[in-house]
């Protein structure tokens, strides 16, 4: 296991339709388990593979210790309900908007050995997999707070970087100095 670096709002990445996985092997493992390291490594709920660079459908969100759960290929069958919230995200640190989601939500997705099986989530579960499936379509936060708010935090995010260049955030050797 591992800790990725962590792609930012201007990595093309972001943008790209993951593609499907035909086979969960030991390869696809190894990024689950790495996405799950990187995850709660930055204290978030969620983390889908285009945020490491990897275009390929498969993501991971934790919401407690009873709710952690690998989403490979995962399709969003049932949803009911809408409710507002904050959201912030990996890929635009500091950045929050409210948007608006399914209250409850039934995902279908494989497992670590592929195996189908359904989850169901309200709170924090149902919208922490909804920004996951968002991330392997190429669809970030930002893109569902209305456009005008939209301007702003893309502004408020350029501000923050206070001229930094670059979109990839270097985990892998900050983890590596911490250890
Ligand atoms: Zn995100």
């Amino acid at each position: 296991m591992s800790l990725r670096n962590i792609h930012l709002l201007g990595s093309p990445v972001l943008r790209q339709r993951a593609a499907e996985i035909a086979t969960v092997d030991d390869e696809v493992r190894a990024v689950i388990a790495d996405l799950f390291e990187t995850m709660r490594f930055s204290k978030g709920v969620g983390l889908a593979a285009n945020q490491v660079g990897i275009a390929r459908r498969v993501a991971v969100v934790e919401t407690d210790e009873q709710h952690a759960y690998a989403l490979v290929n995962p399709v969003l069958v049932e949803r009911a309900g809408s409710v507002k919230d904050e959201e912030g995200c990996l890929s635009i640190p500091d950045i929050f908007g409210d948007v608006e989601r399914a209250e409850r939500v039934v995902v279908e997705a494989g497992d670590e050995h592929g195996k189908r099986r359904r989850i169901e989530g309200t709170g924090l579960l149902a919208r922490a997999m909804q920004h996951e499936i968002d991330h392997l379509d190429g669809i970030l936060f930002i893109d569902r707070v209305g456009p005008l708010k939209r301007r702003r935090l893309i502004k408020e995010w350029e501000k923050s970087r206070k001229g930094q260049t670059g979109y990839i955030k270097e985990l892998a050797a900050e983890g590596a100095a911490q250890s």
